[in-house]
């Protein structure tokens, strides 16, 4: 029987067979793939002609299509919809492909034909992609070891292994801390509870076969769960479990991986020749050095932790009137805070969340996107790998662009947050292959019968991985390796937070926030009142964010913690955190900077995006939020260019020079702080 994850799939718009394939077939397809691409490499490094781009750099990047074809399907899907099979070959593979990729960094006979290519890349004849693809060909090798030798280059090996593991395991323990939790409501209980969270803990309670509703770890149940309880006690015992995540002192503990993970991570720095390992992770950034980014991140600061304090003292009062003696502690913030916002901008978030459907959010993103950059949807009647995932078809002027697929509900069996994948990337060096995106989040699930209703932060959360999707649907380069959102970590959140600015623009609400129940725009007054209170509580958001920042950035610069829960205090005595806001992820659930390395030593990334992308919108906000002649540039200098060019030069083509913070202080309203 042929494995459906190797076959040609032969289906519409090329999307995997997702009826066809079962668990049972991804390990047999991921040892062929691997297979392939062992082989695929050794004929490279073995070939008897002089290297050429052609046979070396082009011959290596398509050396993995199977393999990116299967682990697109299987990691796509896996991520959004695990069980234990899936958990246990997550396990199992990622020390595989950790030492398929050491392999071919430490192939010497390959190394030395890229090698030989980059010292004579100016007679080469290169396009500009090839010249770029070239460059970080070669120094992703050196920087993966590929010049260590001996007992130097052995270790580097095992450490990579070993971190790939440990990430893997930083993951899993997480997300069982976040499965097996919840506490259980009575009838009582629910006193004062508006009706969407009532009706979350219900549908939550149902889906963990409890005996009535319950409060989970799932963010869009539990934030909004402290934001409206007048049970303090109740309120306090959700926060301490939501907070306690990976420090339960159970099997599912995070602290001791965490502590072996920057070891690692600082010698392997070290072998490479770096001074710490931010320092090596920031050199193929935009920020380039540890100091640019304690500069920013520390210019924030200041204005950001006063006016946290001062929104600390005015909610620390409303407790006193409530009778409550004592400080203000974590799980009261969220709560005064929601009766402060209703207080001062009148803004109700029960009262809003009908207007916010997602089946609304959703088509406002699409038409943003067809003003913006002429894209159509058009819903695809396809099997997925999950009946909550909804596909569509993507086009512009009739031509195929993409399958975007939505999976947007919370689940048991969905790993928290938000996030945005591509199942195939887009490039042309294999034929025009288009890209299948995908947007995974945690949105509460309605009972049966009921429309889906967001928060106005669920929506932001839409519109934000809609911007990634939209890096990876209009990318337009021929290599795969510098594809869509294959760029700078700190480069990758401009198209995501820029997008978020189109929920802002009234006209957009006006059109799609309507009522779930009688279909009637949003009253005109909520409607200001909405994008008003915007910037509150701007300051607890900056603090809490700022401070996980600067713990990753501390972790990382320098030796190493002995323990990274005495260097996290140590931070944030130093940084001086206001005693009721918490860092917004701490070490033992960061899985960010620990869950794989994706932010490590990055956690700032958002922050330094949004410089730009704040910069970016004043450019949309001069000439009109849909100006199509700067949507053009948007998608000419940025959206379509991938990782094609250095982030600065791109940056600097699409709006004339670099920004500074101003923007960004004045989108948070921290300017006059
Ligand atoms: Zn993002």
């Amino acid at each position: 029987m042929t494995n459906p994850l190797l076959s040609d799939w032969n289906t519409p718009f090329n999307l995997p067979p997702f009826e066809a394939i079962e668990d049972a077939h991804v390990k047999p397809a991921v040892e062929a793939a691997l297979a392939e691409g062992r082989a695929a490499v050794q004929l490279i490094a073995s070939d008897p002609e002089a290297p050429t781009f052609a046979n070396t750099i082009e011959a290596l990047e398509r050396s993995d299509s199977t393999l990116s074809k299967v682990l697109g399907v299987f990691y796509g899907s896996a991520g959004a919809d695990a069980n234990d099979t899936r958990d246990a070959l997550m396990r199992e593979f990622s020390p595989m492909l950790s030492a398929y990729s050491s392999e071919i960094t430490s192939n010497s006979a390959l190394f030395a034909r890229i090698e030989t290519l980059w010292e004579t890349r100016d007679t080469l004849d290169l396009t500009p992609e090839q010249a770029r693809v070239l460059m970080l060909t070669y120094r992703s090798f050196v920087r993966s070891g590929a010049k260590l030798e001996g007992p130097q280059k052995a270790r580097m090996a095992e450490i990579k292994s070993r971190l790939a593991t440990l990430g893997t395991g930083f993951g899993q323990n997480l997300l069982a801390d976040e499965r097996d939790w919840f506490m259980s409501l009575t009838e009582a209980d629910l006193e004062g509870l508006p009706q969407f969270v009532i009706d979350a803990a219900r549908a939550a309670g149902d889906e963990k076969g409890a005996d009535g509703p319950v409060v989970t770890l799932s963010r869009s149940l539990i934030v909004p769960f402290m934001q409206f309880s007048p049970r303090r006690d109740l309120r306090e015992a959700a926060f301490k479990a939501w907070s306690a995540r990976g420090e339960n002192g159970n099997a599912n503990d995070n602290r001791e991986n965490a502590a072996e993970i920057l070891r690692l991570r600082e010698e392997r720095a070290k072998l490479l020749g770096y001074p710490s390992f931010a320092a090596y992770k920031l050199e193929t950034e935009m920020a380039k050095t540890p100091e640019a980014v304690r500069e920013l991140l520390m210019r924030v600061w200041a204005p950001a932790k006063e006016a946290a304090e001062r929104d600390g003292a005015i909610l620390a009062e409303m407790m006193a009137k409530d009778g409550i003696n004592g400080p203000l502690e974590p799980w009261d913030w969220r709560y005064y805070s929601a009766i402060r916002r209703k207080a001062e901008h009148d803004l109700d978030e029960a009262e809003l969340k009908p207007y916010l459907q997602l089946d609304r959010m959703t088509e406002a993103a699409f038409a943003c996107a067809h003003r913006l950059f002429g894209l159509d949807f058009e819903p695809l009647d396809v099997t997925t790998y999950h009946p909550d995932a909804r596909a569509w078809n993507v086009t512009r002027d009739g031509k195929h662009i993409a399958v975007f697929i939505g999976d947007y509900f919370a689940r048991g069996s969905k790993r928290s947050g938000a996030w945005c994948t591509a199942m195939r990337s887009q490039q042309k060096l294999e034929g025009d292959i288009r890209p299948i995106v995908l947007n995974v989040c945690n949105f509460a699930k309605p009972s049966k019968g009921e429309a889906a209703l967001l928060s106005y932060d669920d929506a932001r959360t839409l519109f934000h991985e809609f911007g990634h999707a939209l890096h990876q649907m209009l990318s337009n380069v021929t290599y795969g390796s510098i594809s869509g959102t294959s760029v700078a970590r700190d480069f990758v959140e401009l198209p995501s937070q820029l997008f978020e600015y189109w929920l802002e623009v009234p006209e957009v609400l006006e059109e799609f926030a309507t009522h779930a129940k009688t279909g009637a725009p949003m009253p005109r007054n909520m409607l200001d009142r909405l994008l008003a209170a915007q910037t509150y509580d701007q300051g607890f958001a900056t603090v809490e964010y700022i401070a996980s920042a600067l713990v990753d950035l501390d972790f990382h610069d320098g030796d190493a913690p002995a323990d990274p829960m005495v260097a996290q205090a140590e931070t944030l005595a130093r940084i001086g955190l206001p005693h009721a806001v918490t860092m917004r992820h701490a070490t033992p659930h960061f899985a960010h900077i620990f869950s794989g390395d994706g932010y490590s030593a990055g956690y700032y990334s958002y922050m330094w995006s949004e410089v730009m992308d704040a910069d970016a919108f004043e450019a949309f906000e001069k000439k009109g939020a849909f100006d199509p002649e700067t949507a053009r540039l948007l998608e000419e200098h940025i959206l379509s260019k991938g990782g094609s060019q250095d982030a600065e030069a791109l940056y600097t083509a699409f709006r004339g020079r670099m920004p500074g913070v101003e923007a960004l202080l004045k989108g948070r309203g921290l300017l006059t702080a």
